[in-house]
């Protein structure tokens, strides 16, 4: 489970409109489950409109800050433009699940455009998915 504020879920999902219609991606920080810091990064992918690739520089100085802070992090969010909020094949290989095996994985889906949609998944190394409530207070 994940808890955000109605302002956090707004946050992320404008920051997907406003890279439409390449993906966009960030970090969620935060303690207990409830997020409270939305970190965006830079999507580079050679082809940001079905893909996303977090530049590492920026996964550095957000992981950092994270440290810094006390905080946990919570998961790793992107955007599926045309496609519905759920894993694709490449999301699952990439998923960094020994080095974050708590994180989770979100999904913001642009796919209905007045009705975005959030959904969270753990991914584990066997590339097992198992979907996580995501709670907006
Ligand atoms: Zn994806």
């Amino acid at each position: 489970m994940i808890k955000l504020s109605r302002d956090q879920f707004d946050t992320i999902v404008a920051h997907a409109r406003s890279g439409f219609p390449n993906e966009i991606c960030g970090i969620l920080a935060g303690r207990d489950g409830q997020v409270e810091i939305v970190h965006q990064a830079r999507n580079v992918a050679r082809t940001p409109r079905t893909r996303f690739s977090m530049d590492p520089q920026d996964i550095l100085g957000i992981t950092d800050a994270i440290d810094e802070a006390g905080m946990d992090l919570l998961g790793f969010y992107h955007s599926h433009t045309h496609t519905q909020a759920y894993p694709s094949p490449t999301d699952v290989s990439d998923w960094p699940a020994h080095w974050y095996p708590d994180a989770l994985c979100l999904i913001c889906s642009l796919m209905e455009e007045d009705r975005p949609q959030l959904r969270a998944f753990h991914i584990d190394a066997a590339g097992e998915i198992e979907e996580a409530d995501v709670e907006i207070a």
